[in-house]
């Protein structure tokens, strides 16, 4: 079943202890998108600037990322730039640039408003409503968000919560939104303001998913040696979960669990080179190996 994703197409700059990329492919939806690919069929809604190079565009073209719904205005494109210290589950935000997103009025294509699966990727909140409204009756919505979201247009996020399933967001962020620091009291207030589930991504820590009489399941980060930067991580988890979901079409909670391993298994193919580079030449088969190693290391007997 398709799946339909709004959010940031961006040009990151980005430096970790193992290195720097200046303008690299980025963004929340440009992650998202290309880890769902190797699940399902993905349109994606964004718009980037004239400035954006054509050969970026090529990469999600070979992905298969219908991108009709791609607007290519006469501005700049979002840019960010981040840095990350020791600690690689903490980026340090030096500039975000909303450019051709601050006018960006989305546009969905028809065929694009029948979708049945939807993820409002992180980006304004108010446009990821727009975009919700826009969407006929999907059978399941997901979003995600930031602390630069938490903290510049709280009510537009809370207004977004309410219409939304599963809220996937990392551990400072429920810390941010809730002022708590405990996971389970934050997840507590989260439901609070209307998500039905919610996944909260620790890093290296791995994930827990929420349903309101607690948490459901809990699972561990695939261990590696190397990783060299972990921008994208969270995105390319959700684009693993949300694959998995639309591929398979199975809402029950062993689909969620399992669709909770495809993202960590996702997201561990991209912290290991920068930007979406890993994720831009994996396999498929690579990803089934790792999934059953992965399996074997948390199998229960
Ligand atoms: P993640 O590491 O999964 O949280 O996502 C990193 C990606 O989010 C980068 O490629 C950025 O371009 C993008 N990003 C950073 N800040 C924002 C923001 N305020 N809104 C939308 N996307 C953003």
């Amino acid at each position: 079943m398709s799946l339909l994703v709004v959010g940031s197409v961006a040009i990151d700059s980005v430096e970790t202890p193992f290195g720097k990329r200046e303008e690299a492919l980025g963004g929340s939806a440009t992650y998202f998108s290309i880890s769902a690919s190797f699940f399902t069929r993905v349109k994606l809604v964004a718009v980037v600037g004239a400035d954006f190079p054509k050969k970026y565009i090529q990469q999600l073209k070979k992905k298969a990322i219908a991108l009709d719904g791609l607007e290519i205005n006469t501005g700049k494109t979002f840019r960010w730039k981040g840095k990350y210290l020791d600690d690689l589950n903490t980026a340090h935000t030096i500039y975000t640039k909303l450019n051709a997103f601050e006018s960006f009025s989305p546009k969905i294509p028809d065929e694009y408003k029948k979708s049945p699966y939807l993820f409002l990727a992180n980006i304004d909140p108010d446009l990821q409503i727009a975009v919700l409204k826009k969407v006929h009756s999907p059978k399941l919505v997901a979003c995600d968000s930031m602390n630069f979201w938490i903290t510049n247009k709280p009510q537009a996020l809370k207004k977004l919560l309410k219409k939304i399933d599963i809220f996937i967001i990392n551990d400072s962020e429920a810390m941010l939104l809730s002022g708590e620091n405990n996971m389970l009291k934050a997840s507590k207030y989260i439901f609070s303001l209307g998500p039905k589930k919610i996944i909260i991504k620790r890093g290296d820590s791995g994930a827990i998913l929420f349903a309101k009489t607690g948490a459901f399941f809990q699972t561990p980060a695939y261990l590696m040696e190397k990783i060299k930067d972990p921008t994208g991580a969270g995105d390319t988890f959700a684009g693993g979960f949300m694959g998995y979901l639309s591929k398979t079409n199975r809402l029950d909670e062993p689909g969620f669990r399992k669709a909770v391993i495809y993202g960590t298994i996702m997201a561990s193919f991209c912290v290991q080179d920068f930007g979406p580079n890993r994720l831009i030449r994996l396999r498929k088969d690579e990803i089934a190996q790792r999934f059953n190693a992965y399996k074997n290391l948390v199998a229960h007997y």
